[in-house]
């Protein structure tokens, strides 16, 4: 497909996204070019996706960052991604082993590489998200009722009609769980890897523990795109009860000498600018510093998430505007400490 009509047909799918019409039941994805051949890949609501991944059109293939929560998602994902190109995808780069990045790592066959960090691979191997699978098959069924009894709670037609909509999503989510298989990586890196793929060179780079204990970065030197999967989401601070909080904080500095403007993260909408990373660092290490304190102090994990007080950091992240946070970070950093 040449450019210009990609184009059309990136703008076409954002116009069906936004309006719902019958364009977005066709498509489960809308896509947001951020420069010439690549692409942000965001959910427009009518399946679970949950994460945002990156369209990487090479010469002769596609590499995609991060796979969606489920195979069918994934597949949904592959079947729009036919819409930009007709190559085939030959890379996929799990950005860390959480399920929301890889559960749809099963539909690839053997011709694609999967490429994780070491100890992503090493996770999936021993069980974490057969474990998470199980879980969320239990946790989800009262969820779906919660979301029932909202919904015949609901006066309003039009939050009624949206309720409706997640409630089928909620509950095809819970019958396309079913398939999954915990599938590992089949190429890790430890440190660094580089892909030259036609003109395009692709760094993938671990910036040390983090979000979890094998991030990946996928940087794109000469288009100054990166793809930071959960390690970095610009203004949210994403998922804190997983991760190494001090550590994070010290390897996000690095990330401040890479020379980009674009940044597509593991969730959310893309964005650019690197001013929020020194933002997000001072946040968790406030966070590690004062759980670190009451920890010392022998205060029980309940007791310290009423305590830790991060309103101070609101006017970069809204959802701190009361005392106290999540117990699971409490018991995270907790967990940590007491490995040490
Ligand atoms: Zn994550
Ligand atoms: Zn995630």
């Amino acid at each position: 497909m040449n450019r210009g009509l990609r184009l059309l047909v990136a703008g076409m799918i954002g116009l069906g996204a936004a309006s719902g019409v019958a364009n977005a039941q066709e498509l489960a994805h809308r896509f947001i070019e951020i420069v010439p051949d690549v692409y942000a890949a965001v959910g427009n609501g009518t399946i679970q996706t949950q994460d945002t991944v990156a369209v990487v059109i090479n010469e002769h293939d596609v590499l995609v960052v991060d796979t969606n929560i489920t195979p069918e998602a994934t597949r949904r994902l592959v079947a729009d991604i036919k819409t930009l190109t007709d190559k085939p995808i030959r890379y996929v780069v799990n950005t860390h082993w959480h399920y929301d990045h890889t559960d749809g790592n099963q539909i690839f066959g053997p011709e694609v590489q999967i490429i994780g960090h070491v100890n992503a691979r090493k996770a999936i191997v021993d069980g974490v998200l057969a474990a998470r699978l199980e879980l969320a098959l239990e946790e989800l069924p009262p969820t779906i009722d919660a979301l029932q009894s909202r919904v015949a709670a609901e006066q309003d037609p039009t939050r009624r009609a949206e309720l409706e909509q997640q409630l089928a999503v909620r509950r095809a989510y819970g019958e396309q769980l079913k398939e999954t298989v915990p599938t590992p990586p089949n190429m890790t890196v430890t440190d660094r890897l580089t892909i030259y793929s036609g003109g395009r060179e692709i760094q993938i780079i671990h910036p040390g523990p983090g979000h979890s204990v094998g991030d990946l970065l996928v940087y794109l030197p000469a288009e100054r795109v990166i793809m930071t999967g959960d390690f970095w989401e610009g203004d949210r601070t994403g998922a804190l009860r997983f991760g190494f909080h001090d550590l994070w904080a010290d390897n996000l500095e690095p990330l401040k000498d890479l020379d980009f403007e674009h940044v597509i993260s593991g969730h959310g909408p893309p964005f650019t600018g690197k001013e929020t990373i020194g933002y997000f660092q001072a946040f968790l290490r406030d966070l590690w510093e004062q759980t670190k304190a009451l920890h010392d102090q022998g205060v029980p994990v309940a007791d310290a998430a009423t305590r830790v007080d991060l309103t101070k950091h609101q006017a970069h992240y809204a959802n701190f505007r009361t005392v106290g946070t999540d117990e699971r970070t409490i018991a995270r950093i907790y967990q940590v400490l007491d490995e040490r």
